[in-house]
């Protein structure tokens, strides 16, 4: 059998060992002492601490929904969840909440408005609701005459001025720490929902929930989280831990690793080290395309917070720099283990644990520090040739048996399920 080394044990190489180990010898190498990457979970008194993000599955590819269902069972270990998301509001955007049925569940002081906002105009102060109108009719006459260059046309040209005043613009200056026009649109394309301007009244009228949508359920681990996903992902599989890969040399025959020899690699590592650990000439063309790569990290602040019944809070609150908060404790029972209920605080790049304090102080649901982790690299940043530059990189390696795929190797938004996706479809592309 051929021998076949994985750079990281994140989702993606987790899922090309599942797809190739019946066809090759495979070996993970993997500078963590545990598998998952982004994903991974700790104990944190006794209640799942995700170190990143939330992390739910679903997906729309059904090849992908197949092979996770051949590896999990979905009614044993998993809870099928409804998103239930809402954009706090806090500066009396939002009138007399108490009238609407959807804040029965009101726990502050604050204002929450069920996302996506867009279908919820009918719950914010007269004033805003004619702004709002206005602007749709003025969406109206003025649609598609022109393709939005930036984020911010695209925002205010799909959703008006209003909503961009109040929630796009300030929500995501906080995630992107940019301004808006300086991302470009065709990063974005196919990521954003677009309702037309009929859509969007007509979800007003019925005021149509993001839990209306099918889409919007995601399935949950019954215990332990998205480490429990990992853990699952790697059973089995030969994982040498704790093995940072800082020099894959190139054979007459193949790849050497930390002086094993290997016929086939495949790198699920970042594209930015790709030059040191690789020193071959077939990268130089591309080395200065991948030194401009950007990309955003995040700090996430493990907390204690008032109870509520939300998934994701969205924070455009220029009051603090947090821009969300994911109630990782009602995800499932088993996560929480507090007295109120557990969370995570996410702010975009390195914040200071003095910064953190401070900023939770000036937030709502009262929320209790437990502890942090920053991660580097979390949102990569593609800019107008970054698709093309990685696929050319990847055409020229795939002929010397060297193949990539990952969130930071194809510098994609990927979630699970596209990770999942892009290494099968890695996998089916070059007949590895
Ligand atoms: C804040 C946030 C929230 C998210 N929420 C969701 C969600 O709810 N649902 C969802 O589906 N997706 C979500 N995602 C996306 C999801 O995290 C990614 O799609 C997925 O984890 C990517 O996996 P990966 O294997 O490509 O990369 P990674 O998870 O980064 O894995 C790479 C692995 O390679 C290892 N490695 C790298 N270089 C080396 C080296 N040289 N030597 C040895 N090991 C190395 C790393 O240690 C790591 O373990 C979220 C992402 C973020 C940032």
């Amino acid at each position: 059998m051929k021998k076949l080394a994985i750079i990281g044990a994140g989702v993606s190489g987790l899922t090309v060992n599942r797809l190739l180990s019946d066809r090759y010898s495979v070996k993970i190498f993997e500078r963590e002492s545990v598998p998952g990457g982004l994903i991974r979970c700790k104990n944190v008194e006794n209640s799942l601490f995700h170190i990143c993000g939330g992390h739910v599955f679903n997906t729309k590819r059904q090849d992908v929904m197949s092979f996770f269902e051949q590896i999990f069972n979905l009614d044993k270990d998993f809870i099928k969840t409804e998103r239930n998301s809402t954009v706090f509001f806090e500066n009396g955007e939002v009138i007399h909440p108490e009238k609407h049925s959807m804040f029965v569940h009101r726990t502050s002081w604050v204002d929450g408005v069920p996302y996506p906002i867009e279908n919820h105009v009918y719950m914010l102060k007269k004033e805003l609701q004619d702004a709002f109108i206005a602007d749709v009719l003025k969406m109206q006459r003025s649609h598609h005459r022109r393709l939005p260059k930036n984020f911010e046309e695209f925002l205010r040209w799909n959703f008006g001025s209003t909503l961009y005043n109040i929630y796009f613009k300030p929500y995501n200056e906080k995630i992107w720490r940019t301004n808006l026009k300086k991302i470009p649109i065709d990063w974005l394309q196919g990521k954003l929902p677009m309702p037309s301007c009929a859509e969007m009244l007509y979800n007003n009228f019925n005021h149509i929930r993001e839990n209306d949508f099918v889409h919007d359920k995601f399935w949950y681990e019954r215990e332990g989280g998205s480490q429990y996903l990992a853990d699952k992902l790697a059973e089995n599989a030969d994982i040498q831990y704790n093995t940072d890969v800082s020099l894959i040399e190139r054979t007459k025959k193949g790849w050497k690793i930390n002086g094993e020899d290997f016929d086939v690699v495949v790198f699920c590592g970042n594209i930015k080290d790709i030059c040191n650990v690789l020193k071959i000439k077939e990268i130089e063309p591309f080395a200065n395309d991948i030194e401009q790569l950007d990309w955003h990290g995040t700090t996430s602040v493990f907390c204690e917070i008032d109870r509520n019944p939300y998934s994701w809070i969205y924070l455009p609150s220029d009051k603090y720099l947090a821009h969300r908060i994911i109630c990782t404790g009602n995800f499932s029972s088993t996560n929480n283990r507090m007295k109120r209920l557990s969370a995570t605080v996410e702010f975009t790049d390195y914040v200071s644990q003095d910064e953190i304090l401070a900023n939770l102080s000036r937030m709502p649901l009262n929320p209790h520090y437990i502890t942090h982790e920053y991660t580097k690299y979390t949102y990569p940043i593609q800019s107008g040739n970054t698709r093309a530059m990685i696929s050319g990189l990847k055409d020229a390696l795939a002929g010397l048996n060297f193949y990539m795929t990952g969130r930071f190797t194809d510098w994609e938004y990927y979630n699970m399920d596209a990770a999942m996706g892009a290494a099968k479809d890695m996998v089916e592309r070059y007949g590895i």
